[in-house]
């Protein structure tokens, strides 16, 4: 139980007002699972919790809101609304993709409000409406909750059509709860679901993104990214991935997808951070290799095929969520150092290393050699390389000169055409294969990325390897007896 919480319970108390706590943490806490965060309901106006705490400060142009801020925790204020009030919104005004908070909702009365059933009708689900008082430990239930919960059943109050109706937003916490919880919906609250799922495509994309960030990393986004597919409304999310899943289904991208989200999990549970740019980087990475494929077999050359696809994708994805640019230049990043990694140009592979997407980069290189793409040796090539000490690395880059010198043929040094002598390691193929004169450069902070046909097409580059990066994984294989999961890999760059 929350120190902060009781503080603020029983300072509303004490200037004798009521107050309970409600939501996901009486939800949780009777469940015996430990609350994410701690929501308080009262009858006290805004402006009446503003004046009773120093830290208060007052959220929401729709419907006010009081956050209490502690040093590392806020507790949220809602004052009971009345059955007309409006649905949840984006509720950080200071975040970037909530920018446009006055178009997030659709009911326009704005602070509504109403008495304490009224309170608990106008929420979602039968088990979110119950009410903790702390004066008597009891638990006020107007909705039915307490018998849906032992029950283990999500349940919508009123009627499931009209609510949806009302707010989309409440398919896809349906969807959540049951995957968090693993509830069932209810058949009547699921049953509309199929049918009005195409209504999330009117919700504004900044509260699209902050509801994905919910479904897929909260630790159960493998069992909510398939109910999600289930009830037809991942299709609104990523109409992208959809697509691609849909003519591949049982094939390469649901394993890829499907093993991105699981090592996701695993990192939430484990306390590991984890990053929307690497979740979109995966949940875009199939739709991105598709058409990076088809600009290549138009003519584009590899890198620039990358980084078109890169925009097209990028931008028809955020015409459903809000990727905010600071995450979608990461997954940007992540998609360019693919070839990279693969390639191991012993001149880049210092500045790979350092790169500040080299490891979210490096775990994504691992995950796809594990979904069979491609890239194992490389994966395991990284693997050892940031094990290893310097002299290991030193001899590790310098055998990677003499591999790279010999897959692509041994050719005597040449001056380029403006005179200056290639780099050691670079060999006339690579510019033939680059087409290129220009220098190579690392993908940068800003995500522009390297010189057009650099690399390897995403996907390719172990496939273009040739028997004797074959037999080299083989010996390897049989040295080390398999790669560390990725779980144990070093970590993503935090958000
Ligand atoms: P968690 O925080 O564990 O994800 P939660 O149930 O606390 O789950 P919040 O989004 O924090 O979910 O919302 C707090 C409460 O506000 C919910 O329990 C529910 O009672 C109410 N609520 C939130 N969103 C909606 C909505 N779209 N429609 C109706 N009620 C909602
Ligand atoms: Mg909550």
């Amino acid at each position: 139980m929350s120190e902060n919480a009781l503080k603020v319970l029983y300072r509303l108390r004490n200037a004798g007002y009521e107050a309970y706590l409600v939501g996901g943490c009486v939800r949780d806490q009777l469940l015996g699972r430990e609350p994410k965060d701690f929501d308080v309901a009262t009858d006290a106006h805004p402006e009446q919790v503003r004046e009773l705490f120093r830290n208060c400060r007052l959220i929401g142009r729709r419907f006010r809101l009081a956050h209490v801020r502690f040093r590392d925790e806020i507790i949220e204020v809602a004052t009971f609304r009345g059955v007309a009030s409006p649905p949840d919104e984006v509720e950080e005004e200071d975040d970037e993709a909530a920018s446009d908070v006055s178009e997030t909702t659709r009911v326009t009365d704005d602070n509504v409000y109403g008495t304490i059933e009224e309170d608990a009708l106008r929420r979602d689900f039968t088990v979110n409406a119950l009410y903790y008082n702390i004066e008597d430990f009891s638990v006020v239930d107007y909705a039915g909750g307490m018998a849906d919960l032992k029950d283990g059943m999500l349940r919508l109050i009123g009627d499931p059509e009209q609510r949806y109706r009302e707010d989309p937003v409440r398919m896809l916490r349906a969807v959540r709860f049951a995957a968090k919880l693993g509830f069932r919906i209810h058949p009547d609250s699921e049953a509309p679901i199929f049918e009005l799922a195409p209504l999330l495509a009117d919700i504004p994309p900044a509260r699209l993104f902050e509801e994905v960030l919910k479904l897929f990393q909260g630790g159960c986004a493998l069992e909510t990214y398939e109910q999600l597919r289930h009830y037809g409304l991942f299709a609104y999310l990523f109409p992208q991935t959809e697509e691609s899943l849909e003519h591949e289904e049982g094939g390469f991208p649901l394993t890829f997808v499907a093993r991105a989200l699981r090592n996701t999990d695993e990192r939430v549970n484990g306390g590991l951070p984890v990053t929307p740019a690497f979740l979109f980087a995966a949940l875009l990475w199939e739709p991105l290799r598709e058409r990076s494929a088809l600009l290549q077999a138009n003519g584009s050359p590899r890198m620039e095929a990358l980084q078109r696809a890169s925009d097209e994708v990028i931008g028809e994805q955020i015409q459903s969520i809000a990727f905010p640019r600071r995450f979608s230049v990461q997954a940007r990043e992540i998609w360019s150092l693919q070839p990279r990694l693969e390639e191991r140009r012993p001149k880049q592979i210092r500045s790979l290393l350092d790169h500040p997407r080299f490891r979210a980069a490096y775990d994504f290189l691992v995950l796809r050699s594990e979904a069979g793409e491609g890239g194992e040796e490389a994966a395991d090539w990284w693997t050892r390389y940031q094990e290893s000490d310097e002299t290991g690395r030193g001899s590790m880059a310098g055998e990677e000169g003499e591999n790279a010198r010999g897959r692509r043929g041994r050719k005597p040094r040449r001056r380029r055409k403006g005179g200056e002598v290639r780099p050691e390691g670079e060999t006339a193929a690579d510019t033939a294969a680059a087409g290129t004169d220009e220098p190579v450069e690392l993908a940068s902070e800003n995500g522009e990325g390297a010189a057009p046909g650099e690399s390897t097409a995403p996907g390719e580059g172990a496939s273009s390897e040739g028997e004797g990066g074959k037999r080299r994984r083989r010996r390897r294989r049989g040295r080390r007896g398999g790669r560390r999961p990725s779980s144990e890999t070093p970590q993503h760059d935090p958000a």
